[in-house]
């Protein structure tokens, strides 16, 4: 992998390598696009296999926060940050440390919760940088705003699939029943919707069972079960060539980053085969909408508010890619790029010499 040809592709404007060694902390951070404001995306801890897995990943997540940011109405940017390691290498010196490498960047990358990361994990960060975001005593965790996003999004995607105005009596598996994927079940038990679970972690799914009846599914079968909405929640690229053929449901809609292995490809696929697709980073929305609002004074019924509109952002999404012949994804890239460009060509305005200077002539 030549690190510049993906930063090129990708268009990207910084990738910062964090190393100390007494902690054993490796984070990179992925400052995308600055726009529209200052890159706002969660940091990650997973144990990835090699270390281009990783950029990959953190290129490819910081990316989707640029069009997530810009699609959702938010002036922020596209930023996002990986730690490589288990959970079990947590220490508050990590964290802080991690703190410090952010800090360093002055406010043009802003950190919160993704996954493996806690509150608590986060408020540890917090103590070294204040370019944090979804501490305890700003928003808290996101997880449950973005679950609200994601149900209006299963909702609105359903009203435009199967003409269905309530998700009673529907089949919908949720892969993953972390955070995100726990509160959704919550949202549609609530609907009367038949509920599928998968997990890695059996004592997830055990909970999903308890509490929302939910009937558990292996892993690897979760995604071909007969189904009205599949909804990963768990991690990305669940949608490629070996599974996108046996799925059996008219709709993809969860709440999972990047779940299309390769965005064009993938997203022809599904349309292809008259599967509806909600774009990730528009139906996941919610919980940038979260700390956003942190960032300017929390205000929970504005927030609530904020994510139903997922609906109405959602539905006219599709109506452009019917109108337009492309895919729902490709629809939406499209009206996010729009608005960065919008931004980019507004014209700036002088504000004095004395203020700001713009231009220095090299004499
Ligand atoms: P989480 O770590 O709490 O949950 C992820 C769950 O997926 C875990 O329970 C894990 O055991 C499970 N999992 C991992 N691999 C799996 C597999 N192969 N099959 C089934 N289950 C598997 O994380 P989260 O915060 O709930 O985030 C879930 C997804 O939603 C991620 O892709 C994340 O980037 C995205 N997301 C989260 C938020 C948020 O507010 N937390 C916001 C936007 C997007």
């Amino acid at each position: 992998m030549t690190i510049f040809s993906n930063l090129t592709s990708m268009e990207h404007e910084q990738l910062v390598f964090c190393h100390d060694k007494s902690t054993g902390l490796k984070a990179i951070i992925a400052i995308h696009d600055t726009t529209l404001g200052p890159a706002l995306g969660g940091c990650r801890m997973w144990n990835y296999e090699t270390e281009e897995d990783a950029i990959q990943d953190v290129l490819r997540l910081s990316r989707g926060m640029t069009y997530k940011a810009a699609i959702t109405g938010l002036n922020l940017g596209g930023g996002k940050s990986v730690i490589i390691g288990d959970p079990s290498m947590k220490s508050e010196a990590l964290f802080k440390v991690f703190g410090r490498f952010i800090d360093s960047l002055n406010g043009r990358y802003i950190t919160a919760e993704d996954v493996n990361m806690r509150v608590e994990d986060m408020e540890q960060v917090a103590t070294e940088t204040p370019y944090v975001s979804g501490v305890s005593s700003g928003s808290g965790d996101p997880s449950p705003i973005t679950a609200l996003g994601v149900y209006h999004g299963i909702r609105a995607s359903v009203a435009h699939r199967l003409g269905k105005n309530d998700l009673k009596g529907l089949k919908i598996a949720v892969q993953g029943v972390g955070n995100v994927g726990t509160y959704l079940c919550e949202l549609l038990h609530k609907d009367g919707v038949e509920l599928f679970v998968a997990d890695i972690n059996n004592d997830r799914v055990a909970n999903a069972k308890d509490k929302y009846g939910a009937k558990s599914a292996s892993l690897d079968s979760i995604h071909k079960l007969d189904l009205d909405v599949f909804a990963p929640c768990a991690l990305g690229a669940i949608l490629n060539d070996k599974t996108i053929p046996e799925l059996n449901t008219p709709i993809v809609a969860g709440g999972a980053n990047n779940q299309l292995l390769h965005e064009e490809a993938h997203s022809k696929m599904l349309q292809e085969l008259g599967i509806l697709y909600a774009p990730d980073y528009v139906i996941n929305a919610g919980g940038l909408v979260n700390v956003y609002q942190e960032l300017k004074g929390y205000d929970e019924v504005g927030v609530r508010h904020q994510a139903e509109k997922i609906y109405h952002t959602l539905t006219s999404i599709y109506k452009e890619a019917a109108a337009s012949g492309t895919t729902t994804i490709l629809a939406s890239n499209k009206i996010a790029e729009k608005r960065l460009e919008q931004a980019r060509s507004i014209k700036v305005l002088g504000n004095g010499l004395d203020n700001q200077l713009w231009y220095k002539p090299n004499n």
